[in-house]
């Protein structure tokens, strides 16, 4: 934008027909005509002292004409025309001019300038072209010899040229004249042009000062040092300090303690080394009132690139950071929950892909997290298990929820039968499943032991009826299938009451217990025997026609004479059974008619004394 000014040339140029041929004078002459330049020269100079440096330049003139005058003057003594008194009192006018010009020159110093320029112009002229050639051309023809009146005769005579020379000068003049004039219209315009310039970053200006001070986020200035020098209204807004209380002060009047030093420091060095930065302050309002903000601190440069300011921008950011430390709690809080849930946690997505669990998981399982967000919900299942998960899955996926109990597979092959619910949710719009997986060995266990205790008889460890009828109902249903033989045995132990009588009914528990543990001596692994009374006892024989039944039975019935038991008390006794014997046939196809027909045996055998074996025929 800024331009040198153009060099001004000379206003009154100097003329070889100012040379009189008297070297001293054209010297002096010279110097006139330089003093006048130099009064061009400081009009269009841009220094703010024109009006002392115009009367500088005049009070230079003065004395220097007084010289200049007293030596044509002591030239002029040997002639004494009407010539030479014009030339003193053109002096004296000249002096006299000058003296009023330096007097206005302090009220109008340009308009005198002006004025005096325009005078000196004409006077010089004329003076010079006129008056000082006739002289100087006298005093030559002297000191060629002529007299004084023949030398003012040559001289008038040698005059003639002067109305062309005059005429030869103003032309130059006016040429000058007429070439300053399009360096002045130049000027004006550059100078306008400038002017415009200026008012457009005026407005520019105007308008980013407005925005700074409309900003919704605070806007700081300081210089150098660091020292405030401007801040916006929202910055007053959110500290609670206004300008005037920052006079001097610098940004450290809102340090709250909580930012580190180090922090400070870096700062300082990452902008006093021109560049810019960017963080994060706590800082303090005027009220003690802690606040956070995102800063932007940048330094500015002057043309020279040495730093002269520094511009900060700063935008509140409390309630970010609350939002943050919210969702940090409640992201803590979550995982808290999680971490402490009595089960392992899963959240997968759509594909069945792990994309949390939570430390029980790895516990459990004995995969790394790392592997096992690698790997897929299915990867934890095999055989049929791995098609129901994958149907529980999808139907979460469908309906929101769904529960499965399958046999969980860990890194070492065990596998853990567990309980799994899952629920349906949604993260980032995307729909996932998160549930929690429940360890159910305990409860299998129980449950096992329930049934067993449903179907076995505690006592003796055998078969309870209702097991035994099952048992025996589903043998004798695979024998009418494939048409093969099967046989029951019907077992009453003889007298027991008598025993209980005699020894006591703990004794006669053990004789139960006793009687047990020799059917499964005697029997084969694939007989089935049950207590189907207080101390009545059953047993099918697959695969076993009449004859190997009475065997069998025989072979049981001896066996249980020659068992010898211990009372409580010592003594040694004996005890028998009566056995029923009956065999399959197409009158007894049916479970119950079958052990009827047994009991039918048996009944002949208590009745026919006792400690026998009887088999019944329908
Ligand atoms: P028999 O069969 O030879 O005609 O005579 P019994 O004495 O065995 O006749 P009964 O069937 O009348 O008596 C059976 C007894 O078995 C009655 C009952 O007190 C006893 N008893 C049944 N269950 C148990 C048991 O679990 N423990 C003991 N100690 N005794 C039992
Ligand atoms: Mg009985
Ligand atoms: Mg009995």
């Amino acid at each position: 934008m800024h331009h040198e000014p153009a060099p001004v040339s000379d206003i009154f140029a100097w003329d070889s027909q100012f040379e009189t041929g008297i070297r001293d004078l054209d010297r002096q002459h010279r110097h006139l005509v330089d003093l006048i330049n130099s009064l061009g020269r400081i009009l269009s100079s841009e220094t703010e002292f024109v009006e002392s440096a115009l009367l500088g330049v005049f009070d230079e003139l003065s004395d220097y004409v007084v010289f200049h005058f007293s030596y044509e003057e002591g030239l002029m003594a040997p002639f004494s025309s009407g010539h030479e008194s014009a030339h003193r009192q053109s002096h004296a006018e000249f002096v006299q001019q000058l003296a009023e010009a330096r007097a206005a020159a302090k009220i109008s110093p340009f308009e005198t300038a002006g004025k005096m320029l325009a005078f000196l112009s004409r006077w010089l002229m004329l003076h010079i072209v006129g008056t000082d050639r006739r002289l100087a051309k006298k005093i030559i023809a002297v000191e060629s010899g002529l007299s004084v009146e023949e030398a003012e005769r040559a001289a008038s005579a040698a005059m003639g040229d002067t109305g062309e020379i005059l005429l030869h000068v103003m032309n130059r003049l006016y040429d000058n004249l007429a070439t300053k004039t399009c360096e002045l219209l130049e000027t004006k315009r550059r100078l306008r042009r400038e002017i415009d310039a200026h008012r457009l970053t005026e407005f520019e200006l105007r308008k980013l000062s407005s925005a700074v001070e409309h900003s919704p986020v605070s806007i700081i200035i300081t210089d150098e040092r660091g020292c405030f020098e401007y801040v916006n209204p929202k910055f007053t807004e959110l500290t609670g300090y206004g300008f005037h209380e920052l006079d001097g002060k610098t940004p450290r009047v809102l340090k709250s303690g909580e930012t580190a030093d180090i922090a400070y420091e870096k700062l300082w060095k990452t902008i006093s080394s021109g560049r810019a930065w960017y963080g994060e302050f706590h800082n303090r309002k005027k009220n003690g009132e802690h606040y956070w903000d995102h800063a932007s601190i940048s330094p500015i440069f002057d043309s020279s690139g040495k730093i002269t300011h520094y511009v900060a921008i700063q935008e509140n950011i409390t309630a970010r950071k609350q939002a943050e430390e919210h969702l940090q709690q409640q992201k803590q809080f979550s995982d808290d929950i999680i971490n402490s849930l009595p089960g392992i946690f899963y959240m997968l997505n759509e594909h069945g892909r792990f994309v949390r669990v939570n430390p029980q998981f790895s516990d459990v399982t004995g995969y790394s997290r790392g592997e096992i967000l690698d790997m897929t919900a299915l990867d934890f299942f095999d055989g049929e298990d791995r098609d129901r998960i994958a149907a529980r899955i999808a139907e979460v996926f469908e309906k929101g929820e769904s529960w499965v109990e399958a046999d969980l597979v860990v890194k070492d092959g065990r596998k853990i039968p567990y309980y799994f619910t899952g629920h349906r949710t949604a993260f980032s719009s995307k729909p996932y499943l998160v549930g929690l997986g429940t360890d159910i060995s305990e409860r299998r266990k129980l449950e096992l032991e329930l049934v067993r205790q449903a179907r076995m008889d505690m006592l003796t460890n055998l078969p309870n009826r209702r097991h035994f009828l099952d048992l025996a109902g589903q043998e004798l249903a695979r024998a009418n299938r494939y048409g093969s033989v099967l046989s029951v045995l019907m077992i009453d132990l003889d007298k027991f009451k008598s025993i209980n009588d005699e020894y006591g009914h703990h004794t006669g528990d053990k004789v139960l217990i006793k009687f047990a543990e020799i059917c499964r001596q005697t029997m084969r692994g694939i007989d089935i025997t049950g207590r189907i009374g207080g101390e009545e006892f059953a047993v099918l024989l697959p695969e076993t026609d009449e004859k190997r039944a009475l065997d069998a039975a025989e072979r049981l019935r001896q066996r249980v004479s020659e068992e010898e038991i211990e009372s409580e008390v010592g003594k040694i006794f004996h005890f028998t059974a009566s056995i029923g014997v009956a065999t399959l046939s197409p009158a007894s196809c049916d479970i119950d008619i079958l052990l009827s027909a047994a009991d039918k045996g048996l009944y002949e055998a208590k009745r026919s004394g006792r400690n026998r074996v009887v088999s019944f025929r329908p």
